[in-house]
C-alpha cells in the first residue's frame, strides 16, 4: 500500500470537460452522487468571486465580506495572513489578552459565512458577520473569568458596529 492509497478517490475534473465518453454528460452534481468524490476545477473557486482562488487568505481577507469586516473594525491588513492571526488588530486600542481569541471568533464566523453563501445561498453583511462574533463573546464570556473586563472591552467595541 503507498502511503497516498486514499487520495486515490478523488478525481480531478479538468475544466475543459471531460475526456472519456463516459465522463460526458456529467456535472459536478451527479457525479458527486457516485461513490467517488470528483472535484472539479469551478469547486475551487470563491463562491462569491468568479474565477477567483478560494484559498485561506481570499476566504478570510481578500473576498469582499472578509476585507469590509476587518476595515470596518479597523484592523489593519497589511501583512494580515491566516498564516498569522496573532498579528491581526494588535494595532487597536483594546486589551491585548485577548485578542487572539477575539481574532479567532471573527475567523470563524467569516468562515460560517462563507459556507452560508454556498450551503444556504445566503449572503451575510458585515454587520450579520459582527453581531455573531458578538454573541459568540457573551456566550463565551464565562470562559474569560480572569480576562472578563478585557473580553468585555472588545465586546463593547465590536458592539459599536451594529
Ligand atoms: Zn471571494
Amino acid at each position: 500500500m503507498t502511503p497516498n492509497k486514499g487520495v486515490h478517490n478523488i478525481r480531478i475534473v479538468k475544466k475543459g470537460g471531460p475526456s472519456t465518453k463516459s465522463e460526458r454528460g456529467r456535472t459536478s452534481k451527479n457525479i458527486s452522487k457516485e461513490s467517488k468524490l470528483p472535484i472539479t476545477v469551478e469547486d475551487s473557486y470563491c463562491a462569491l468571486c468568479p474565477s477567483v482562488e478560494e484559498t485561506a487568505d481570499h476566504i478570510f481577507f481578500e473576498c469582499a465580506l472578509a476585507h469590509r469586516t476587518w476595515e470596518c473594525l479597523g484592523v489593519d491588513l497589511a501583512g494580515g495572513s491566516c498564516r498569522h492571526p496573532w498579528l491581526m488588530g494588535r494595532e487597536l486600542p483594546l486589551p491585548p489578552s485577548v485578542q487572539y481569541d477575539v481574532v479567532l471568533l471573527i475567523f470563524w464566523q467569516l468562515w460560517k459565512a462563507r459556507n452560508a453563501v454556498i450551503f444556504d445561498q445566503e449572503q451575510r453583511s458585515v454587520r450579520r458577520v459582527l453581531r455573531h462574533v458578538v454573541d459568540d463573546m457573551e456566550n463565551w464570556r464565562s470562559r474569560y473569568k480572569q480576562h472578563q473586563e478585557h473580553w468585555l472591552a472588545w465586546n463593547s467595541y465590536f458592539s459599536t458596529f451594529l
